[in-house]
């Protein structure tokens, strides 16, 4: 079939990636370059956090993204950077008096799904087996079953890639209007598919009812005096953080989390609140330098759960929040699997 995507952000990626396996040949639009950094893709830190995330999710998430988790490498493989895609487990710490948000944490785990009974509790001798740079922290839990993604690996990747393809014809820079029955509309024109996908995370907005912006901000840390390999989240009663290791001591520092559709610089409050938390983390974090600050936010629908929705001739995905990379292969699955686009 001759399919158009319209939005080729994280959704947009894995869609093509998909279709193309299936022997479509795709026409994608989207108003930022290929290479740009518009998407919330971009700037996410990509963890497969399937259990973590479980705290403020509704527990549909971990079905889909234990199916994502065994989806991603062969997407990886697809584009080819097998290599950017890790599941060594992750690390939930706290400082000695906030270990009631540990304790409180782990229970809420275990109420939304029962596996997260085999959530392990280190003590700091297991810790330090795991991770030696994290031996100030006398209690934490790991959860094995956790990795990521190199968020901006794939992205760059998944351009080069579909860029490269010669089933792809890729209209960058162009904003799209309208997505409904076989038709993808922009700067006065429309063109029709056989099918089409709408994949413009928070750019939908307008087609979508209820969809809202939910601000995120992450620093960018090259950090040679720390060595933490696996995903860390450390809980505090006023803010999360979390450290996701990249390669040559590149960590980066998320996420805030505030109602609003402003992608604006980082605020003074954030980046005071994201560094103090990771130097009281980490003190090596000190030495660290600021490569990278940036801000995006997440397409968000009512019930923070994501969304397929099915027409005349059209597809539109949306409402992934900030479960994009955790949750994307298998919703996308998903909507080709009960699409009747076939
Ligand atoms: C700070 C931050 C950290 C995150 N960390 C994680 C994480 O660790 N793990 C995780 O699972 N998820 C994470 N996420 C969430 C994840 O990034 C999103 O859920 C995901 O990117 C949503 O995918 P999407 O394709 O719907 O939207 P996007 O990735 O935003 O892509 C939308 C695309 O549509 C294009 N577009 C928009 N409007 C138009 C238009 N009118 N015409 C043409 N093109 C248009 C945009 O340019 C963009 O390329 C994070 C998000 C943020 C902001």
């Amino acid at each position: 079939m001759n399919i158009g995507i319209a939005g080729v952000g994280l959704v947009g990626r894995v869609l093509a990636l998909n279709l193309l396996r299936e022997g479509h040949t795709l026409t994608l639009f989207d108003e930022d370059t290929a290479y740009g950094d518009k998407a919330a893709g971009m700037t996410a830190a990509g963890m497969l956090a399937v259990f973590a995330e479980l705290e403020s999710a509704e527990s549909v998430i971990f079905d889909h993204g234990n199916r994502s988790i065994a989806l991603w490498p062969d997407l990886l493989e697809q584009v080819g950077i097998a290599d950017a895609y890790q599941q060594e487990g992750s690390i939930i710490t706290a400082h000695p008096q906030d270990y009631n948000e540990l304790d409180h944490f782990i229970e809420t785990l275990k109420f939304k799904v029962p596996e997260a009974s085999e959530i392990k509790l280190l003590d700091r001798s297991e810790l330090i087996q795991l991770e030696p740079d994290l031996e100030q922290h006398a209690k934490a839990f790991f959860i094995p079953q956790e990795g990521q993604v190199d968020a901006q690996r794939f992205m760059k990747a998944s351009s080069d890639y579909l860029l490269a393809h010669p089933d792809v014809k890729w209209h960058q820079k162009i904003k799209v209007s309208e997505v409904s029955e076989g038709k993808i509309c922009f700067a006065g024109l429309c063109e029709t598919y056989d099918w089409v996908f709408d994949a413009r995370g928070l750019g939908a907005n307008d087609q979508v009812e209820n969809l809202r912006g939910v601000r995120g901000e992450v620093f960018w840390l090259d950090a040679p005096e720390v060595n933490i390999t696996r995903p860390t989240r450390m809980l505090h009663p006023r803010y999360k953080i979390y450290i996701v290791p990249r390669p040559n001591n590149r960590y980066v520092i998320g996420a805030t989390e505030i109602e609003s559709e402003d992608k604006s610089p980082m605020s003074v409050r954030s980046s005071l609140e994201l560094l103090s938390a990771v130097y009281s983390m980490h003190s090596g974090f000190a030495e660290a330098r600021i490569v990278n600050m940036l801000t995006n936010c997440r397409p968000t629908l009512k019930d923070n759960l994501p969304k397929i929705e099915h027409g005349t001739k059209m597809t539109r995905i949306n409402g992934l929040y900030r479960h994009g990379y955790l949750l994307a292969p298998a919703v996308v699955e998903q909507a080709l699997n009960k699409g009747i686009y076939k």
